[in-house]
């Protein structure tokens, strides 16, 4: 894979991400657990409001998408009907010398531990076991007894939820196709080669929105479903020469896939261009297996055309840790300040994202300022998420909040008592407007929404 123009910041994000407490190790104090993630006080910030902006793009402001959170425990058929059982695998590749194990469909963008400058397979003493296909769902039981009748899977994808719901939905909300479900949960994948901080875990969350439509009419919604998805990345600030189309090709497609396109994001460094959503006209693939395997009928009933059809399903589906990485990466930057010896770190989030929308400072500890500065932050408490620092020099104190992303920092002067002004301080272009006391809620608020 070609190398990206954009350097890598990987590791200055893991080290900001603990520092900041925006992503801890899980079960650090054990030694951690591979590829799973912990969100601390920022970082939940900030996901829920990817989150919460998916959801209002995907199911609040339309009347053609509804949300569902279905659980993550599903009957065992559901992952036979969806063909997981027998083909969620990926072909695995042990390395008998360093004891290494590889995804063998991935190993160009592998190294080999023993020499980092290749991959796995093309340093002379390595030795490639034959690939084997690893089933990646995770397995439990059910009830007290652990044997394969009460054997249960952790939800590889959220989809599937959303397909055995389809009539549930479509008949409770009165519905007609076209129409959409759309949910946020849990997912969970044993993934082999896990890695790049939380671009690829075990345990994350998917954002998929199901779009169930007439066959026929199929590529039309693919084709705009395609395009609204990709304005939705630029929306939350990803620069658009970061993201690209990727077209699966015939060989590349699922077998009952009719079309499919990959968002991808240039992580930066040698991670490049990778894939943080993907969105596929799926036929009527799913509805039709689960028909078989439940024996239950799941075609809708077109009452205007008097006719019954299996509806064919264009879906979108997102990572939300993996998109989060992409805003972390795309907003990290280091600058100069003019004046100043020390630079500064930034982390440039679209104020809507970003988990501290103000932050509020007492010029000195004197004259009332902390005072008129903590009744100000209460108040903006209220109505979005608000820091209060009145500990160190004003140039830290801003510096502190850049590093996080908060767009506005609001400074209580010695003038404020007597004009009921503050100062205002842009994060990225450094602007500093007076506003007056009892205007800075509305003049945050209105500079936040997306
Ligand atoms: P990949 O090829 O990277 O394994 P995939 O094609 O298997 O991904 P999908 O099954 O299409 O991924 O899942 C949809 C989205 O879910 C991905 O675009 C990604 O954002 C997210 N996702 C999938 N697997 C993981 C994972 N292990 N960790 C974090 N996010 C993931």
């Amino acid at each position: 894979m070609a190398a990206s123009a954009h350097p890598d910041v990987m590791d200055k994000l893991v080290s900001l991400c603990k520092r900041r407490g925006f992503i801890f190790q899980s079960s650090e104090i054990y030694g951690g657990t591979g590829s799973v993630w912990d969100y601390g006080p920022l970082g939940v910030e900030l996901k829920k409001n990817l989150k919460e902006l998916w959801w209002t793009s995907m199911v609040r402001l339309r009347d053609d998408v509804e949300g569902l959170d279905a659980a993550i425990l599903m009957h065992p058929k559901t992952w036979e009907a969806s063909g997981h059982v027998a083909g969620f695998s990926d072909p695995l590749v042990d390395c008998k010398v360093c004891k290494g194990r590889f995804r063998a469909d991935k190993l160009e963008d592998a190294r080999c531990p023993q020499k980092p400058s290749r991959q796995p397979g093309q340093h002379d003493a390595c030795q490639l076991t034959e690939p084997r296909m690893f089933n990646l769902m995770f397995k439990t039981f059910m009830g007290p007894v652990e044997e394969s009748a009460s054997t249960i899977y952790l939800r590889p994808e959220t989809a599937q939820g959303i397909f055995v719901n389809f009539l549930n939905v479509q008949q409770s909300c009165r519905q007609k196709v076209p129409f959409g479900i759309a949910q946020i949960g849990k997912a969970f994948r044993n993934e082999i080669t896990p890695g790049n901080f939380i671009f690829r875990t075990r345990e994350f969350e998917q954002m998929e929105m199901q779009f169930f439509v007439e066959p026929g009419t199929d590529m039309e919604h693919f084709e705009r479903w395609k395009a609204d998805r990709m304005a939705w990345h630029q929306s939350l600030g990803l620069s658009a020469g970061r993201l690209q189309y990727h077209e699966h090709a015939t060989g590349e497609l699922a077998h009952y896939a009719r079309a499919a396109f990959d968002i991808n994001f240039d992580f930066g460094g040698t991670l490049g261009f990778q894939e943080i959503e993907g969105i596929h006209n799926r036929g009527d693939f799913d509805l039709s297996q689960h028909q078989q395997f439940s024996g239950k009928k799941l075609e809708y009933f077109d009452q205007q055309a008097n006719k019954r059809y299996l509806p064919y399903v264009i879906e979108t589906s997102v990572g939300a840790d993996r998109t989060t990485l992409a805003v972390l990466v795309n907003g990290y930057r280091e600058e100069a300040v003019a004046g100043e010896d020390e630079g500064r770190v930034v982390l440039g989030l679209h104020p809507a994202l970003a988990p501290i929308k103000a932050a509020v400072f007492p010029l000195t500890k004197k004259d009332g300022q902390p005072e008129i500065a903590s009744k100000l932050a209460d108040e903006l408490r209220r109505a979005f998420n608000t820091d209060y620092d009145e500990t160190g020099s004003i140039g830290k104190r801003y510096r502190r909040q850049d590093e996080v992303g908060t767009p506005f920092c609001v400074t209580i002067d010695s003038e404020t008592a007597n004009d009921q002004s503050v100062t205002i301080r842009e994060r990225d272009s450094l602007a500093q407007v007076r506003v007056q006391l009892d205007q800075v809620r509305g003049w945050v608020q209105s500079r936040i929404t997306a």
